[in-house]
């Protein structure tokens, strides 16, 4: 009635996990566990060295590098995680680009589209605020022509445009 179990078969021999402790303190088995512990120890370097230089292009701050780095280093992964997680979304350089741009756009709508005056909107073109009558550029004495104020003759009729202190003059008249 009793017939043998199958895993009576594997129960006879002498120890079934003796392979195995034998694998696990073999050099085999530290050679592993070296190499194991070798490219952990590397990625999370390699961390280290990407939040750094990371840092460095998205925060001004050499004491927050500092910070971000140092996190980076004494909780191996998390640090570099948490910093990716936490780290500006902007490079500083994507930033003082954005910055000048606004700027230059400032200007350009200070120069062209705003009397010097009183503010009101003006046409690139206009020789006079048409809301404060101010003068705002220069006309030649002949043809009447509007001039830059670099240009030493007008390059419509060869006139010769005003003199720096004519044009002080000109200008302080109109524009009081
Ligand atoms: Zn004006
Ligand atoms: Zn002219």
């Amino acid at each position: 009635m009793t017939t043998s179990l199958p895993l009576a078969a594997s129960s006879n021999s002498d120890n079934p996990l003796g392979g195995v402790s034998d694998f696990f303190s073999s050099s085999t088995f530290h050679a592993i566990v070296l190499l194991v512990l070798f490219f952990i120890g590397v990625l999370w370097l390699a961390l280290v060295f990407w939040t750094y230089k990371d840092a460095k292009r998205r925060i001004d701050d050499p004491v927050l590098v500092g910070v971000s780095i140092v996190t980076a280093l004494v909780f191996p992964f998390v640090g570099a995680l948490v910093y990716t997680i936490l780290r500006p979304p902007e490079y500083l350089d994507d930033v003082r680009e954005r910055e000048l741009e606004i700027r230059a756009m400032e200007r350009r709508l200070g120069e062209e589209g705003m009397c010097p005056g009183c503010g009101g909107d003006i046409e690139p073109d206009f020789i006079a605020c048409p809301h404060c009558a101010r003068r705002l550029k220069l006309t030649c004495s002949r043809c009447r022509s509007a001039l830059k104020p670099e240009w030493r003759l007008c390059p419509y009729c060869e006139a010769p445009t005003p003199t720096q202190q004519q044009r002080t003059m000109t200008l302080y008249e109109t524009s009081s």
